[in-house]
């Protein structure tokens, strides 16, 4: 059996043993620089280098493998995650079975966000689109440092704002805005949280996250391309020309920025 590594000194740069622990297979070993570890995450770098090193201390690192289901709506929320690499989308699940996505979290942000409200419960599918690794702690380690640590709660609250403002952005860019320009505000989310300008995709699966039919999807992604802004092939989704994606996208994407930028600076 793996011995649970020591905590890191984040700020040295060594190479430390941590433990990866695949969602739901047998834990592996990598070697990682412990720098880019603590500070991969955009919140725990927001952290003072102290408070960052206790939180991450508790923490263990998981990988993120794509389709995995981190909580279900309703269920408990076992443990709190910090993305480093990939992202994970914020379903809303309705009696019926449909599905939309709210939000895109990646390594600027948190999952399990309830846990900051004393919450027990998550309100959203959290489900991994985009592959990667994060900080992995679980909620009972997570309630017990945020009742003791200020910056971290006001980090923390902080990051709440931003995902409440991009909450609100998002039901009113689905009621508004044409889908052209939503398509291209989630493609340019997703190449941000990816740190990519090529990532995989199908029409079905955009048409699942937008909340339109599949037909509408390959519309919009048609004029999108012939446009020149983005190419596709056999789901993988290469974006071209993000200047001219960030102008056939509606204002929500720079907004969604905008309050990330003005709430946490930039770092
Ligand atoms: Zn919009």
């Amino acid at each position: 059996m793996l011995a649970r590594a020591a905590a890191p000194d984040i700020d040295q740069a060594v190479l430390a043993c941590k433990r990866v622990l695949p969602h739901h297979s047998q834990p592996i070993l990598v070697m990682q620089p412990s720098t880019t570890y603590g500070t991969a995450n955009r919140l725990l770098a927001a952290l003072p280098s102290k408070n960052r090193q206790r939180l991450v201390a508790q923490c263990e690192v998981v990988n993120l493998d794509l389709s995995d289901v981190l909580c279900e709506s309703g269920e408990r929320i076992a443990h709190a995650y910090f993305p480093m690499a990939g992202f994970v989308s914020l379903l809303t699940r309705l009696d019926d079975g449909a599905r939309l996505e709210v939000g895109l979290v990646g390594n600027e942000g948190m999952l399990g966000t309830g846990l900051i409200f004393g919450m027990g419960n998550s309100l959203q599918d959290l489900i991994v689109q985009g592959q990667g690794s994060a900080w992995r702690i679980s909620a009972t380690a997570f309630r017990r440092e945020l009742a003791q640590d200020p910056a971290l709660q006001r980090t923390l609250n902080r990051y709440a704002y931003v995902l409440m403002a991009q909450l609100g952005q998002t039901a009113a860019c689905t009621h508004f805005h044409t889908v052209e320009s939503r398509l291209a505000r989630w493609l340019l989310l997703t190449r941000d949280r990816s740190h990519s300008n090529s990532f995989f995709m199908t029409h079905e699966f955009l048409a699942h996250m937008l909340g339109v039919r599949r037909a509408g999807i390959t519309w919009a992604a048609s004029s999108l391309r012939d446009q020149g802004f983005i190419g596709y092939r056999r789901g993988e989704v290469r974006v071209l020309n993000g200047v001219g994606l960030e102008k056939a996208s509606c204002q929500c994407y720079r907004q969604g920025n905008t309050t990330y930028r003005d709430v946490f600076g930039r770092h």
